[in-house]
């Protein structure tokens, strides 16, 4: 069910624990040929925007059901944009508004052209103690392909250089590129490795509608994305980490022990989170709701202390399918008893049906209760989780 509506609704969320604040940067210096986020390339707003963020987390200040913030995300966009004063003002009403935990993990996730020295002592410091580096590859001809704004000595140099301010830190690789080959995407893990950073998020290069990707490969100026070069990579992706003393706790997320991303997890555990800015989703146990994805718009709105966003109430068919879509994707797999807790044994019985032939098929298995993807399946992740929905 979808409302038009900026009152305040039920917060009330059937899970214990800390909840995460997600702030949206809707700025790009320029606009990368895949991206379908919610961006803009015009930095004219930006200060007027800011202003605005503050002012919705006042307004919003006691939605959150939830004792305290243990997360707090910058994402975008490109939060790396944001200048000193610019940061300093957001952090001032996040703490004079919303109680804090007392060691949260900050994220911010930057660029790499923007991570010059000054930025980085910029961010040290700030409250921010995890970077989040979109470097999506350490080749030119990728980079290029991509639109991305850095080039792949920003993105060697960022890395290095981020290491000496910060430990906790992730780098974003993007594989499946038409034209990337097996061994220059299994050189760029090697890179990765070599630089030492704890912690790679990995996606599959995806042609979303109504982007420039999706016109080039139409007109035949890029070639088409190959699934089976995608999944080879994959493949690669995940033995090679693995191997390397990363665990796959996410199907795009690896981890040292100690650097799994708090704020993900939160999020795959179902924890209630609130979303700030243009086009930032909140979710709160029994509904999700987005904000207007057009800045004028949204600070046409909250000048008038007004929020622009629309709400979903999740129907418990909605909530179990989120549930098992969610944790099919992670190492905490689905867990029997909480399918009967949490939904009850109609959804109970549903699951162990649908999972017997995926079980035949060496897709799903079951250990102590608790149902996993098996190797085989890892890469169906998602047609897996569809083929246990509760469709009504
Ligand atoms: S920098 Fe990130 S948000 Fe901005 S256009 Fe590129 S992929 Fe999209």
């Amino acid at each position: 069910m979808k409302t038009n509506s900026s009152e305040k609704e039920s917060t009330g969320s059937p899970f214990g624990g800390g909840g995460g604040l997600y702030i949206h940067i809707p700025f790009c210096k320029q606009a990368c040929h895949y991206c379908d986020f919610h961006f803009s390339t015009s930095l004219k707003k930006k200060g007027k925007l800011v202003e605005m963020l503050c002012r919705e987390l006042v307004l919003r200040k006691n939605e959150l059901n939830s004792p305290e913030i243990q997360t707090i995300y910058f994402g975008g966009g490109t939060p790396s944009l944001l200048e000193a004063e610019e940061l300093q003002q957001i952090f001032e009403t996040i703490y004079a508004n919303y109680k804090i935990a007392e060691n949260p993990e900050i994220t911010l996730e930057a660029n790499p052209d923007d991570l010059t020295e000054e930025k980085l002592k910029m961010l040290k410091a700030s409250k921010i103690n995890r970077l989040s580096i979109g470097v999506q590859s350490f080749f030119e001809e990728d980079l290029k392909l991509m639109n991305r704004a850095h080039n792949s000595e920003e993105a060697l140099k960022s890395i290095k250089l981020a290491k000496s301010y910060f430990d906790n830190i992730s780098i974003d690789l993007i594989y499946g590129i038409p034209g990337m080959s097996a061994e220059r995407w299994q050189r760029n893990i090697e890179i990765s490795l070599e630089l030492g950073v704890p912690h790679i998020s990995s996606y599959a290069l995806t042609v979303e509608p109504n982007t420039a990707l999706q016109k080039f490969i139409e007109r035949g100026k890029i070639k088409p994305v190959d699934d089976e070069a995608a999944k080879l990579h994959f493949e690669i992706l995940v033995e090679t980490l693995t191997k390397n003393g990363f665990e796959h706790y996410e199907f795009s997320n690896f981890g040292k022990p100690d650097y799994f991303s708090e704020n993900n997890t939160a999020y795959w555990l179902g924890k209630p989170y609130l979303g700030i800015g243009p086009a930032a989703h909140s979710y709160d146990g029994d509904s999700r709701k987005w904000n207007i994805s057009n800045n004028p718009l949204y600070i046409k709105a909250l000048e008038n202390d007004k929020i622009p966003q629309e709400t979903e109430t999740l129907s418990l068919s909605d909530k179990y399918n989120e549930y098992v879509m969610t944790r099919l994707r992670t190492k905490f797999g689905v867990e029997l008893a909480e399918v009967s807790g949490k939904f009850g044994e109609k959804y109970k019985a549903h699951f162990l049906e649908l999972a017997k032939p995926l079980q035949k098929e060496d897709l799903l298995r079951e250990q102590n209760g608790i149902y996993h993807i098996t190797s085989k399946g890892k890469f169906l992740s998602d047609g897996i989780a569809a083929d246990l929905f509760f469709l009504d």
